[in-house]
Order: C-alpha cells, then structure tokens, then sequence
C-alpha cells in the first residue's frame, strides 16, 4: 500500500463542512465540477457538444466527460448520494413548553437518536420564495448554535444507563431554541433573516439541524477522521475528485451520479429508484448507442468496520479493518449488488491503482442494510458492484473512518473511471 496520504482525508473534513444539507452537498460538488471546466445544463436543455457537463436537480447530479470518447464507448458510473439521516423541520415548527421557545422535528432515516441530544445545532436547507413567475429556490445555513436537544437528567432517568436511551421521537426530540414563548412564523422569519430575506417572501422551506463541531483528524497518530456525514459525503467528495482527475481520456465514459433520499429509500424524484439517472444518460450522453454489457456502476456507499467493542457482531472470517482499504460489499439477497464479475473488476483496478481491497459480508443470522446499489442495477440493467470506506458509528450524528482511506477510494475510482 502507498504511503499514507491524508491530504484527501483533510479536503474531505472541507467538503463536508461545506455540505451540511443534500442541496449544499451538490453544490458544492457543482463548484469543485465548474472550476475543473464542467459546465452546467439544465435537465430539460438540448444535449450540449462532448465536453465536460453536468445536470442537478434538487440535492442530485450527474455529471459526465465525453470529450474525446467514442459515442459508442461504454459507461464507467460512480454513484453515491448526498444525504445523510437528521432532525428536520415540521412545515409548521414554532412551539412552546415550560417556558422554553422549541421547534417540532421528522426524524429523516435511520438516525442514531441518542447522537443529536446535548449538541449545538445550527440549520440549513433551502427556502422557497415567491417571484415574479412562480416560486424560486435559495438555499440557507446558519452556524451559529441556534438550537439544542438537553437529554433529562440521570436523577430524573433513574437506571438510564443500564436500560439504554430511550427516546420518543414526537415527545423528547424538540430542539430548544431559548427562553419564552413562540408564535407561529417564528422559524421561518429566522430562516429567512439567516438567508438575508424578508420573511414575507418565504412560501415553504426543507431546512433541517446540523451539528456544529468542525470536521478534523484524530487519534494519537491522527490516523481517523471524525466527522458528521461520512456516509456517504466521503463517497461523494472521492467521487467528485475522481471524475475531476478522470476527464481528461479517451477510454470509457466516465459519470458520476449523486443521488438524494437514499437513506428514505430511494423512491422520488431524486432518489437512484428514480429516472434521473437513466433520463439523463438517455438525453445527454446517448444511452442507446453505448454498450450495456460492457459498462459498469459502481455504487460507493459506507462500509461497516468491525467494531472493536462488539467483534461478535460481525462475520469473524470477514473482519473488516479502519483504515484498511475500501471494501467490496456482497449479500446473497442482493441488499448488495456486488456478483463475482463484478468483484473481479474491482479487484484487477485496485492491483493496478496499487490499493488493498477488503470484503464485507453480513453474520448469516443479521440482516443487511442495503444502498443505491441495487436499485441503480434495477433501474440501468447495467452490471452494479458495491464497495465503500469502513467507518464506525454509521448513522450517528458523529462518525468515524480511517484517514488514508479516502486518498485510496478516490485513486481506485479514477482507475475504474479510466478501465
Ligand atoms: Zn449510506
């Protein structure tokens, strides 16, 4: 394995604090994409001449570089997606109790609940405003810890410790916002000053709390990154710098498509069940024509690291290592849509790109999670191998990954894009 290279591991921490929405996510993915030459299409434009280009829609991309490609070249597609599981606002939030100013909060995915109480929480999203023909989007952050879950106090939780957390998500996960009463409108006046708006304009908001501690390196050797979003940001951000580092070619077409709604199913507009990705490849880089047996997905999403704490829950010949390299994911009932081909693909890339690989499977007696994979596979009909970055405390408010391995995805990436 090279030497360890935590430059990427640092720009990660950048791309995720930059990201604290989906929407901000592809944004940022969109001005990393335009300062490397890609230029911007709207979904319903003509197909612009082979270059460098990419499409969003709401908190999803897709971009591509077929300059200098054959149109009969098949497809290299790295998928991931841009959101992560949190607290997000109610379309009517502002609430009051025992004299506390509170908002009313969804649970978005399969959120670790515990991680959100006793942090400072900031907001962002997007608002939706009134114009002169119709509505028109901005998206808003506020970073300054407007909002706070207090957990109840151990004397008022008797045996708390030894009966776990437990939380309603109706009852004990409104943020507090301060002292005295709410009225209703008060959020979105908030939103909209955060946004530099007047209030009047805001018609709807998605706007949801992010934790506020910065991204960084840890450990005593700094070797683990700590960070909000790791799944799946650190897929998007090595996808997004893979695609950068690969547009310059003559081999397949490479594409990179940032799905939103993953962690709800994937079933929307924007979601990888959805036509996104399919429609655009069939208007923008002529699907038709290019050769479905030889093109590939791979679909990068976070990895279980064995857990040092709890070993047992994890297939003891298949334990997988922080920092060890990305790790190809497999499931008989394909939650994951890796087959042997596939496997093999990703193996003779990783030799060239000189990076180890790693293999997951779930105990036999756990159920898997599962990821855009195989709904990109139902959707394309296109071979869909899934692989990731092992990471502990998946879905917590916090995560942890290995920091050479963000530098090691994005070199095997390039290699695929490339192969
Ligand atoms: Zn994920």
């Amino acid at each position: 394995m090279p030497v360890t290279d935590t430059s990427s591991a640092v720009d990660l921490c950048r791309f995720i604090d930059s990201s604290p929405s989906p929407y901000h996510a592809v944004e940022e993915a969109v001005l990393r994409l335009t300062a490397a030459g890609f230029s911007e299409s709207g979904q319903d434009e003509e197909a612009p001449a082979p270059g460098r280009h990419l499409v969003r829609s709401g908190g999803a991309l897709v971009a591509w570089a077929d300059e200098g490609r054959s149109p009969y070249a098949p497809l290299r597609i790295v998928g991931a997606h841009t959101d992560s599981p949190n607290l997000r606002l109610k379309p009517k939030p502002d609430r009051s109790s025992a004299g506390c100013r509170q908002v009313g909060v969804e649970v978005y995915g399969g959120a670790l609940l515990n991680s959100w109480v006793d942090r400072d929480l900031g907001f962002s999203g997007r608002l939706v405003l009134r114009s002169d023909d119709g509505v028109r989007v901005v998206l808003v952050r506020d970073d300054r810890p407007v909002a706070r879950i207090p957990q109840l106090a151990v004397h008022l939780d008797p045996g708390v410790n030894e009966k776990g957390l437990v939380l309603n998500p109706q009852v004990h996960l409104s943020p507090v916002l301060g002292a005295g009463t709410a009225q209703d409108g008060d959020f979105a006046t908030m939103a909209a000053v955060a946004a530099g708006l007047d209030p009047d304009e805001v018609l709807a908001f998605d706007v949801m709390f992010h934790d506020l501690t910065p991204s960084r390196l840890v450990g005593i050797r700094e070797d683990m990154v700590s960070a909000p979003r790791i799944d799946n940001l650190l897929s998007c951000h090595a996808g997004t710098e893979a695609l950068i580092a690969a547009a310059e070619g003559h081999g397949p077409v490479p594409v990179l498509a940032l799905f939103d709604h993953e962690e709800v199913g994937s079933i929307s507009s924007t979601g990888a069940a959805g036509p996104l990705l399919e429609r655009t490849l069939r208007r923008f880089v002529g699907l038709d024509a290019r050769p479905i047996g030889d093109s590939v997905v791979f679909s990068v999403d976070g990895a279980h690291a064995t857990h040092p704490n709890y070993p047992e829950r994890h297939d003891p010949e298949h334990r997988i290592l922080l920092d060890g390299g990305p790790v190809l994911k497999f499931n008989a009932r394909e939650r994951y849509a890796t087959d042997a081909v596939g496997a093999g693909i990703v193996r003779l890339a990783a030799e060239r790109a000189g990076v180890d690989l790693q293999s997951f499977v779930s105990r036999s007696d756990m159920a898997c999670g599962s990821t855009i994979g195989p709904a990109t596979a139902a959707v394309l009909g296109i071979r869909t191998v899934d692989l990731g970055v092992a990471q502990l405390a998946m879905h917590s408010a916090r995560e942890l990954c290995g920091s050479a391995d963000p530098a090691r995805l994005r070199d095997l990436l390039v290699e695929l894009f490339n192969s």
